[in-house]
């Protein structure tokens, strides 16, 4: 067992936190960052001795019709004209981004994401890959880590082999829950046999990987509803899977507005959903990965942090930490070097940017020595759960016990609740810690000292 559910440890450490995709996180970027500082980042990673490969990421925010519980950066529209243009604008971003890399520099992953990437028909989807072989050096083995989220009621009967044609191995399935009651309360209705035939089309046609998102929390759900879409899923036998926690927060998203918060399950019911569901998942012999990702033993993830080679970035865990992460359309984020930033968030001012020749970069942070400190110690901690000390000092040239005397200090009441192990060479989050790894992290956190509870960041737990 890797992970023990202690109920009274996570009542008593009810807080909110980051989900470290980044640190610092997107909070702490400033629109005093600029795109020239991103255009000369990125230009100055290749005179690296082996500039790194490249993982791409575009964003297409399109959806037919909003799901209430959303708090992505979309546009719900049925008129496909927004697409068209879209299209266009990040087909010119395709263009003014490869001048920025050497184009010897191989693309080892990419992503679509949304919205609704298979909001695009088959001719723009063909269009913009072809767009990016063209201007970036995509593997054409089939050994890149190349994904797409699919929202299963956009899919028909042709579009998993079609997506397989394009190159993509990877597949990502929005089903939230399988219960019909919850689906009509979030305005997401899909057929548990739509996702079924989904699945079948996309083992017949060899995709590698299949990941599937749920989401606990939401109106309607209890235990036993739950179960049963747990009871589906595993029936189903994805590859990787998600349990997300819906945090309620109607006056940052509006769409959550159309949710009734009388509808919703009690604390003490979403935390027995969620204990519920890391029993099955483990009883049926998912690996719990971190945070809410769970996966199958021999899936890479898996492999990869008993290894001690997991990675994390914008793009969750990962195996291809060693990659300079190119984000693209409107509201990306990037990872360059030591560079993070993110674009506008409109279609209107993504439009404009690219009109006026510039990628549309709006806010970001160049990362300081005491960033990359810290970042080493949380990435770590969140991938491995542990931490070795000497291995540290020697890659960072720091005293650990002198550089987080603080910290250290901080982590001692953890140490006394078991969450945490601490000897003179190593940290190590116990069983009992690894759901609270958020709050271990946050103790390292520069920006979040003294302060607990921050409405713009979600339950830990
Ligand atoms: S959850 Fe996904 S499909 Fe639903 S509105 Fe948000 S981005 Fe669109």
């Amino acid at each position: 067992m890797n992970i023990v559910f202690d109920t009274d440890l996570i009542n008593r450490y009810d807080n909110t936190g980051p989900r470290y995709t980044s640190y610092p996180t997107a909070v702490e970027f400033s629109e005093e960052f600029t795109e020239a500082h991103y255009r000369n980042a990125a230009l100055e990673t290749n005179e690296d001795p082996i500039p790194r490969p490249l993982s791409l990421y575009f964003h297409i925010p399109f959806c037919e019709s909003v799901c209430f519980y959303c708090a992505c950066n979309k546009v719900v529209t049925k008129n496909r004209s927004r697409a068209e243009s879209y299209l266009g604008y990040l087909k010119k971003e395709i263009e003014f981004q490869s001048e920025l890399f050497n184009h010897d520099r191989k693309v080892l992953q990419l992503h679509w994401g949304g919205g609704t990437p298979t909001y695009f028909n088959p001719t723009q989807i063909t269009e913009l890959m072809a767009h990016t072989r063209q201007q970036f050096d995509l593997l054409e083995d089939d050994s890149g880590d190349y994904s797409i989220e699919i929202d299963p009621r956009t899919a028909q009967a042709d579009t998993i082999p079609f997506l397989r044609d394009m190159g993509f191995n990877r597949i990502s399935f929005g089903i939230q829950d399988f219960d019909p009651t919850v689906q009509k309360a979030v305005n997401r209705v899909q057929s548990t046999e739509q996702v079924e035939t989904l699945f079948m089309q996309a083992r017949r046609a060899s995709v590698r990987s299949i990941n599937v998102d749920l989401i606990y929390g939401l109106p309607f759900q209890s235990v036993a509803s739950f179960e049963k879409t747990l009871d589906h899923t595993i029936a189903l036998s994805p590859d990787r899977l998600s349990i997300f926690n819906y945090a309620h927060l109607p006056r940052l998203f509006r769409p959550q507005r159309n949710i009734n918060a009388e509808d919703l399950p009690s604390a003490a019911e979403k935390l027995a959903i969620f204990k519920m569901s890391i029993d099955k998942l483990v009883q049926a012999g998912y690996v719990y990965i971190g945070m809410d990702h769970f996966a199958k033993p021999d899936d890479e993830l898996a492999i990869a942090q008993s290894e001690g080679k997991l990675f994390r970035n914008f793009q969750g865990y990962t195996l291809l930490g060693d990659c300079d992460l190119v984000g693209m359309g409107q509201s990306a984020i990037s990872q360059v070097d030591d560079v993070y930033c993110q674009h506008v968030k409109t279609e209107d001012q993504y439009a404009a940017a690219i009109e006026a020749g510039q990628i549309g970069i709006q806010r970001g942070v160049a990362l300081n020595f005491d960033d990359k400190i810290r970042r080493a110690v949380i990435m770590q901690l969140m991938c491995d759960f542990s931490l070795d000390i000497k291995k540290f000092e020697s890659k960072s040239n720091i005293l650990f016990s002198q550089y987080f005397n603080q910290e250290l200090a901080k982590l001692k009441p953890m140490q006394e609740d078991g969450l945490v192990q601490i000897t003179d060479t190593e940290i190590t989050v116990a069983p009992s810690g690894r759901l609270l790894v958020r709050n271990i992290c946050q103790i390292f956190d520069a920006y979040r000292q003294g302060t607990t509870n921050i409405s713009y960041f979600s339950k830990t737990i």
